[in-house]
């Protein structure tokens, strides 16, 4: 049990994996120790200091930008046709957002409610557009 709560510190890790791959599958307790491993090898802590850890995997945390992905105007055009519906958000949108398209596009939305005539709904849209993964972006440059 831990004393004194004040002297510790939550380290939050993030790894990419696809269901059914090596990091996937690998057993709990096993995968807790490669991730303390690798904390340690690169000095962020000492392993000796590791109080709790736990493990969750979250599936479908991304939206795929693959086969029917090409036909989301599709999808799109006829969302629009339906009054007083404002797609925003990640998945509200089956789209790449990050935190700040996330709000953008709940910002949009108000102010589409607001104001009907200075912002489209189909405006809502248009915030990030980019059909490719920033991270992969990011690995390229
Ligand atoms: C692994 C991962 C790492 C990320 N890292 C970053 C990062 O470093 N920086 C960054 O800017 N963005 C990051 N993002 C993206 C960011 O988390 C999202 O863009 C953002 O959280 C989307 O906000 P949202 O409001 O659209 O959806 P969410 O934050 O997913 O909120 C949707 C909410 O609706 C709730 N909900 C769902 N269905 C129902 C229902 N039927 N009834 C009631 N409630 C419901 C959910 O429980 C959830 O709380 C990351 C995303 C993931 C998955």
């Amino acid at each position: 049990m831990v004393k004194d709560l004040e002297d510790t510190v939550w380290i939050g890790l993030e790894y990419f994996a696809n269901e059914g791959d090596e990091l996937w599958e690998m057993p709990d307790r096993r995968f807790i120790e490669f991730a303390i491993d690798e904390l340690a090898s690169i000095n962020v802590i000492d392993k000796a200091d590791v109080l709790d850890a736990t493990r969750i995997k979250v599936k479908k945390a991304y939206p795929a930008y693959f086969d029917s992905y090409k036909d989301i105007k599709v999808v799109q055009d006829h969302l629009c046709g339906v009054e007083n519906l404002y797609c925003v958000g990640r998945n509200g949108q089956h789209r790449y957002n990050n935190m700040d398209h996330s709000m953008l596009t709940a910002i949009d939305a108000v102010k589409s409610i607001l104001h009907p005539e200075e912002f489209k709904r189909e405006d809502i849209w248009k915030v990030n557009t980019e059909t490719e993964y920033h991270e992969s972006k990011k690995a390229e440059e």
